[in-house]
């Protein structure tokens, strides 16, 4: 079965090729020849996850999944969430500055518990047969922790190193990629993902 996942990130895209195994043929946005940057204009991860699906259905007729992902701070009222990319300001994706920022808002505050959480929109483009809006389903990966009050740790990308999932003593930039990779969020996420896959292909 192919599949297109709305990103060409190389990790996410090596990730779920070896969740979902040989029946599934993934397709990334360059493999579609898709090289447009697609808006993520909603307001919940939700709805950015759908966006990014419906655009890839709605353009190329294929069945599609489209992942978004934030870090929700309990005492941030669920910041930096949704706008966990771009929560310094500028263009985005600085996470040295995201970190410092996240610190900073943090400092004095007791409560250091945060999650991140990842939500998947999957379009099944033979499921439907004409609908004016697509149908997208949504599965969700959730990773408890808490902030530390330091970088910990050289591996992963984001806020890992100031990230410390439950049960464990090190930050996700300190766990590495294999264990991470088992517990994450995202991992989590995929997995049900999968499930759903293999058993209605
Ligand atoms: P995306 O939706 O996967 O692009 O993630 C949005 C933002 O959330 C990224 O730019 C990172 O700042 C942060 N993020 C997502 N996943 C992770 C993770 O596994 N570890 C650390 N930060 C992450």
């Amino acid at each position: 079965m192919k599949i297109a996942f709305a990103t060409n990130n190389k990790n996410k895209l090596a990730e779920i090729k070896e969740i979902l195994g040989e029946n599934f043929e993934v397709l990334s946005l360059n493999d579609i020849n898709c090289h447009v940057d697609i808006p993520e204009t909603g307001t919940t991860m939700e709805e950015n996850a759908r966006i990014k699906a419906e655009y890839i259905y709605t353009h190329y007729g294929i069945s599609v999944f489209a992942d978004d992902t934030g870090l929700e701070v309990e005492a941030l009222n669920g910041a930096p969430g949704v706008y966990s990319a771009r929560y310094a300001g500028g263009e985005g994706h600085d996470s040295e500055a995201n970190m410092r920022k996240l610190l900073h808002e943090l400092e004095g505050k007791e409560n250091r518990k945060a999650r991140f959480r990842t939500v998947i929109a999957y379009i099944n483009a033979d499921a439907q047969q004409g609908a004016v809006r697509p149908e997208a389903m949504l599965f969700e990966g959730i990773c408890p922790g808490e902030i530390i009050n330091e970088k910990r740790g050289e591996t992963g990308f984001g806020y890992d190193p100031i990230f410390q999932p439950a049960g464990y003593d090190k930050t996700f930039a300190e766990l590495g990629h294999e264990i991470k990779n088992r517990i994450s969020h995202r991992a989590l996420a995929v997995k049900k993902f999968a499930d759903y896959l293999k058993t209605n292909p």
